[in-house]
């Protein structure tokens, strides 16, 4: 199977050039020519499988010209030992017809640890299939607002041939966010802090990546320059599997009959996560409604409801900081394949993009966006009245953004009557965000983040999972802290160093 620009239809690369390159050349993001079925003996099996075992499944459907070994041991790497739940993702129940999916069981309890445990393996198995990238060592530089360069660093420590060096604004992430990154282990990891916003580190990192003088350092080395951001079709293809595994789970325990028709729910920031229940949904699997929910920042909302994706407008720091987005990077891909992967349709609203700061959906586009998506969003007040009444009818513990999903989701039974059954994706372990959970509960949070930590412990009779709470004895590794100039000079002596 091959790969497509979404801006250039006939750009064709290997699965394996897709991940290296991670963007096309003209700027389009790397699709699949066709979305491989599901069969009958998949869906009949998949459910008794362990995690690596499904993941391997799914993923030989799209990345053929890997060999089955690789893929085995790459997704056997990736899914056996390192979640706390047996079949990495855990599925409960919280109420008939409403299950959570949680995704947060990795070692940096936040759901981008589905895919980035993987990556490193796709990618290093990758680069021995390319030309451009053979034998050399891959140096990863990832801006984030906090979860994803956790994940990055956890993800590539010590895989040979690579290096990881993660930028996050000195004020923009939250305490135990901080906390995790800087003590990372690892002999081939680095953390700095940027004196800047997330914007700051992400355009610092945008720049290095194609600044001559630093490419030529590195080509000097053997060393090639890659990103580990949520566009990478490596990361996408990933969370595939967790919705067919959902699916399977639930078929296998009874909840649902075959061909069952169940939503699926998602927190969303970049439409990555939201985006993989499209594909599934495309290879076969019985999904209804993919329901997209957003925080303050409603940009997809509005684009869903009115066929306008307008980002003029600013952007609102929430208590959901994963979904502060303006431009959802991996809807392109949506809008190519709703476009019939017609490259024109998607260069010309790019350019308005671009030029005007929106565009504007044809007919049929839309037409088919709502026939799949349906798009809500709710405020700060509401998130937290969210966590709050989930936690008073249910028991159950929710983050900042698993609880806007939950509200959106409720919004949507509302507005739609739809009684089918529903999947609601928990992107983050509560624990990653202390004080906003204890606020929510209407508790005064206290300075200290491992003392709020144990306050939500005992109030809510749940246990803050290991890999954060064994952040607090750590020791801090990582203090450098750089002005948004200095970024290029810092990368420059960690390459001397490789
Ligand atoms: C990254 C992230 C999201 C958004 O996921 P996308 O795939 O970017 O839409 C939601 N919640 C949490 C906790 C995240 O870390």
């Amino acid at each position: 199977m091959f790969y497509n620009s979404t801006r250039n239809s006939s750009v064709k690369v290997s699965s394996a050039e897709a991940i290296i390159k991670g963007l096309s050349d003209e700027g389009g993001l790397f699709v699949p020519e066709k979305i491989p079925p599901l069969t009958e003996s998949d869906m009949k099996y998949i459910g008794r499988m362990n995690y690596a075992e499904r993941a391997h499944l799914i993923l030989k459907k799209f990345l053929t010209d890997f060999t089955d070994d690789e893929l085995k041991k790459a997704a056997q790497s990736a899914y056996s030992n390192n979640f706390a739940t047996p079949n990495a993702m855990q599925l409960s129940k919280l109420y008939p017809d409403c299950y959570v999916l949680e995704l947060f069981h990795g070692p940096t309890c936040a759901f981008k640890d589905m895919a980035l445990q993987l990556l490193p393996h796709l990618m290093t198995a990758s680069a021995a299939k390319c030309e451009a990238a053979r034998d050399r060592k891959i140096v990863i530089l990832t801006a984030t607002s906090g979860d994803t360069g956790k994940a990055a660093l956890e993800g590539f420590r010590d895989v040979a041939n690579t290096s990881v060096t993660v930028f996050y604004p000195e004020d923009g992430v939250s305490l135990m966010q901080k906390r995790q990154m800087t003590t990372q282990e690892g002999e081939n990891v680095r953390v700095c802090a940027v004196r800047g916003n997330f914007d700051d580190c992400q355009t610092g990192v945008k720049e290095i990546f194609t600044d001559s003088e630093l490419i030529a350092e590195l080509a000097e080395k053997n060393m090639i320059f890659s990103s580990a951001n949520s566009i990478n079709w490596g990361r996408l293809v990933p969370q595939i599997i967790y919705y067919v595994s959902a699916y399977a789970e639930l078929l296998e325990a009874g909840e649902i009959k075959q061909g069952e028709s169940v939503n699926i729910c998602v927190p969303t920031g970049n439409f990555g996560n939201i985006l993989a229940a499209y594909y599934a949904k495309q290879m076969g699997l019985p999904l209804g409604r993919l329901i997209c929910a957003s925080n303050s920042n409603n940009v997809l909302t509005d684009c869903i409801n009115t066929g306008v994706y307008d980002k003029n407008r600013e952007l609102i720091l929430t208590a959901s900081p994963s979904m502060d987005i303006l431009v959802s990077s991996n809807f392109e891909r949506l809008l190519y394949h709703l476009s019939d992967n017609d490259d024109n349709v998607i260069n010309a609203l790019f350019t308005d993009l671009k030029e005007e700061s929106k565009y504007i959906l044809n007919d049929k586009v839309r037409k088919k966006l709502n026939g799949l998506f349906y798009g809500g969003w709710c405020d700060e007040a509401e998130t937290k009245r969210t966590i709050k009444k989930v936690s008073d009818e249910f028991g159950y513990l929710m983050d900042p953004h698993t609880a806007v999903a939950y509200k959106i989701y409720a919004d949507y039974k509302k507005c739609t009557g739809d009684t089918a059954k529903t999947i609601i994706t928990a992107t983050a372990s509560p624990y990653k965000f202390c004080s906003v959970v204890c606020r929510a509960l209407g508790q005064m949070p206290e300075a200290d983040e491992f003392i709020i930590a144990k306050k939500l412990e005992a109030l809510t009779n749940t246990e803050m999972p290991a890999p954060l709470a064994r952040t607090e004895s750590m020791p801090v590794r990582f203090t450098d802290s750089v002005e948004k100039s200095e970024m290029k000079r810092a990368v420059s002596g960690i390459i001397k160093t490789l």
